[in-house]
């Protein structure tokens, strides 16, 4: 199925946080009609909508009462229930379809796909209960880090354990979760450093990558994103080779954001996919002739990607909770950065409220920036403590 949208027509956009809030600002830049739904009727991308429906994920049939005001719908929320989804896909109106975005759903059926279409990743092993746990983790040896298979998010639903008292101190917590999911136990990967990709894909084929951002994690949340570096050419290929088998195996419509760990040694492992836009691809608002989420919005309608060039080098910074009071600082230290607020409320601990982006001419300038400006080594440490 392939149908062309043109200016007029209705985009709706499952999840109306600040991802389907920029993609909603793209969208409207085109000239399309914006629907939104989300569960929390205070959700920042609702002010913005053409139409709107507030409820459950869950609630099937107000998703399908939703999609006849669209045209084709898409998501920025991956954890819609399969069997909506399903019935959602039956109404031809889901280009993106459903595989890419069922593997992605379950952290263990996820690195399986990617190892089948052979892509690599770190090793791991299943555990759906204590036997599974303790056999898998002595087959890996420590450290280990647990993730929940389902539903974590920014770091959520992890335990990195370097001991077995370590795996002592959790083991009810653990065991309470796996009765109700199962977990993957990932051996820990002592990367050099991290990087994520979009990749972009469109109904007649078409893939495009956009450059390689370096991404610093604090607290396992997203702090930092850097574009513009060179790699060795053993790191490019195998983020290519990866993201293009990614996008074509996974029948990709829209931009992928996908995540890797590089090791010192240039070893690319795949660490997660996410089948929508993504926070490390944020810079592209402003250093891309086409942003992550123009692209994903021209792949939806039915038109044509565009070959993507970063215009400038950048840096984008992460704006928590516990920055926000920090803003007219961070607007006075950083006057030329363009800021984005996206009006989420309630400014809490370790929540993304918005984030800035720098541009210059020279990666050199913005790599010395983000290791020696006071202002941002402040905002990364509050990621370690609770205000
Ligand atoms: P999330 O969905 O929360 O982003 P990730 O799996 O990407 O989950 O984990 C968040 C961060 O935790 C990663 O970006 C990385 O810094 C660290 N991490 C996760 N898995 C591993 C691993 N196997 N080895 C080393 N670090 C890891
Ligand atoms: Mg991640």
């Amino acid at each position: 199925m392939s149908k062309r949208l043109l200016p007029g027509q209705s985009v709706g956009i499952i999840g109306a946080g600040q991802l389907g809030k920029m993609l909603a600002q793209s969208g409207q830049k085109m000239g399309y009609r914006l629907g939104v739904y989300d569960p929390n009727s205070q959700a920042c991308a609702f002010p913005l909508a053409h139409w709107k429906q507030a409820a459950s994920f869950d609630d099937e049939t107000a998703v399908l009462n939703f999609a006849k005001e669209a045209d084709v719908i898409t998501y920025e929320f991956e954890n819609i229930n399969g069997q909506i989804l399903e019935n959602l896909a039956q109404t031809n109106k889901l280009p993106q379809g459903t595989d890419l975005l069922i593997h992605s759903q379950h952290r263990l059926m996820e690195k399986e796909w990617l190892e089948s279409i052979g892509v690599k990743v770190v090793p791991f092993r299943k555990a759906e209960n204590w036997d599974q746990l303790q056999q898998g983790i002595e087959d890996l040896s420590y450290p280990v880090i647990i993730k929940t298979s389902r539903f974590g998010y920014d770091g959520k639903g992890q335990f990195r354990l370097t001991s077995p008292a370590d795996l002592e101190q959790n083991e009810a917590d653990l065991k309470a979760i796996m009765n109700e999911q199962s977990c993957i136990i990932e051996a820990y990967c002592p990367f050099a450093y991290e990087i994520s990709v979009m990749v972009s894909r469109d109904q007649a084929g078409q893939v495009e990558l956009f450059p390689i951002s370096e991404n610093d994690h604090q607290a396992g949340v997203l702090f930092s994103s850097l574009v513009g570096k060179t790699y060795p050419v053993a790191v490019t290929q195998a983020v290519h080779e990866a993201a293009t088998k990614i996008a074509q195996a996974g029948k990709l419509v829209g931009v992928c954001g996908v995540e890797f760990f590089v090791t010192e040694d240039h070893q690319v492992l795949v660490n997660e996919i996410a089948p929508r836009p993504h926070n490390s691809g944020h810079y592209s608002i402003e250093a891309c002739n086409f942003s992550q989420f123009d692209q994903h919005i021209l792949a939806v309608t039915g038109r044509s990607i565009q070959p993507i060039k970063l215009l400038q080098a950048a840096l984008m910074i992460n704006i928590m909770g516990q920055h926000m009071s920090m803003l007219d600082e961070i607007i006075d230290h950083f006057p030329q950065a363009m800021v984005h607020i996206y009006d989420k409320g309630q400014a809490k601990f370790q929540r993304k409220m918005g984030h800035f982006t720098l541009l210059a001419e020279d990666i050199q300038s913005l790599e010395t920036l983000l290791q020696t400006d006071q202002l941002l080594l402040t905002m990364k440490s509050m990621y370690h403590k609770e205000k």
